[in-house]
């Protein structure tokens, strides 16, 4: 199906998405280490990472098993680390698999050692208080850590898009659970796209950034902006005039003042396009902004495109940053997380994906 016919669609620039990783790992003088997990934050992990792999990053990581097998599937080789914790049961899946675990406690240590060991990755926690050994834990896992060495070790910040000196404080008590193991691991990682941006130089062996790479930067602090990568779609399937005092979608919540236009959007909640931002948000309809007339709907929006020139099949940017509507300030106005909105778009709203600038 071309462009063309599609109701709605999600662009994703991949020469675009390509500069930003360039320009992360040359701020960070160091190898990536980027994060693909759900999916690539819902632009296709395969397609990411295809685009990445002429960059040599160090490795991939991903949240879940069937996230790094997609990788492995499509012939992926290099290092992916598995960033959730993981029961016992699912040490074998793993290893089948050709993937990093991260781990943290003993008993999985143990388990991954006591099938045949293998690189595998320990997670420190700093603060964050959501998965890995507390930083003044570890020496609980010296034995099992002297029979089994990690290739890595890692922490997570809590808050590296804040100006709040957590990152310093995070990284000391990373320092102080490094010193406690018998032996360094030869990579330690612990940047995410937020704290990459903040700092010149990466203070460890490869960094990890997610946002970063997919167009969202992290804010006022940053240093380094990404260039936008994610331009969402719609088409206008139907129109019509609404006259003064009639309601429009679910719940009439819009009530129209004078006789107005109204142009239908073929996407709603179902594809990802927020319901919060049902009368709140708008669109880019003919070089005009027009608003969210009403509730979105599972698969229709309806806009007021009263002051617009406007025809069936004409397409609308609800999401773009050539129409001012970039990804994060279209999330915020939604109130959610530019990570939630780019995650919250489903398979049903096609990727259309542009290679113009690609480096092969
Ligand atoms: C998601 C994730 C990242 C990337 O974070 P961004 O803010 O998207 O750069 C880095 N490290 C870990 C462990 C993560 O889970």
């Amino acid at each position: 199906m071309q462009a063309s016919e599609k109701r709605a669609w999600v662009e994703i620039d991949l020469g675009a998405l390509q500069r930003n990783a360039a320009a992360i790992a040359h701020r960070a003088r160091a190898p990536l280490l980027p994060m693909i997990k759900a999916d690539a934050y819902g632009l296709g992990a395969l397609p990411v990472a295809r685009v990445l792999e002429p960059l040599e990053p160090w490795g991939y990581g991903v949240a879940t098993i069937l996230e790094g097998l997609e990788l492995r599937a499509a012939g992926i080789t290099r290092p992916v680390i598995v960033f959730t914790p993981l029961s016992l049961e699912e040490l074998s899946d793993v290893r089948a698999a050709g993937l990093t675990p991260s781990l943290s406690r003993t008993e999985s240590i143990s388990r991954w050692a006591a099938e045949g060991g293998g690189p595998w990755h320990l997670s420190i926690d700093t603060g964050m208080n959501r998965a890995g050994v507390q930083w003044d834990e570890v020496d609980e896992l010296r034995d099992a850590i002297a029979h089994c060495p990690p290739e890595g070790a890692y922490t997570h910040f809590h808050s590296a898009e804040l100006n709040d000196g957590s990152i310093d404080r995070q990284e000391v008590r990373f320092q102080e659970a490094l010193a406690r193991l018998p032996e360094r691991p030869s990579i330690l990682h612990a940047e995410n796209s937020a704290a990459v941006a903040r700092r010149d130089g990466s203070g460890w062996g490869c960094v990890r950034p997610g946002i970063f790479l997919y167009g969202v930067g992290s804010g006022d602090g940053a240093q380094l902006n990404p260039e936008p990568v994610v331009y969402i779609r719609a088409r206008v399937i139907d129109l019509r005039r609404v006259r003064d005092g009639e309601t429009v979608s679910y719940d009439a919540t819009y009530r129209a003042v004078g006789d107005r236009t109204i142009a239908t959007l073929g996407v709603g909640y179902a594809d990802g396009y927020p319901r919060a931002l049902s009368n709140r948000g708008c669109a880019m309809l003919g070089g005009r902004r027009v608003p969210v007339a009403g509730v979105v709907t599972m698969d229709m929006t309806m806009v007021d495109v009263t002051d617009a020139p406007c025809a069936l099949g004409d397409v609308a940017t609800v999401i773009g940053s050539d129409a001012g509507l970039d990804v994060a300030a279209v999330a915020w106005t939604a109130g959610m997380s530019p990570y939630e909105l780019l995650t919250g778009l489903r398979g049903r709203i096609s990727r259309v994906y542009r290679s113009d600038g690609v480096r092969t």
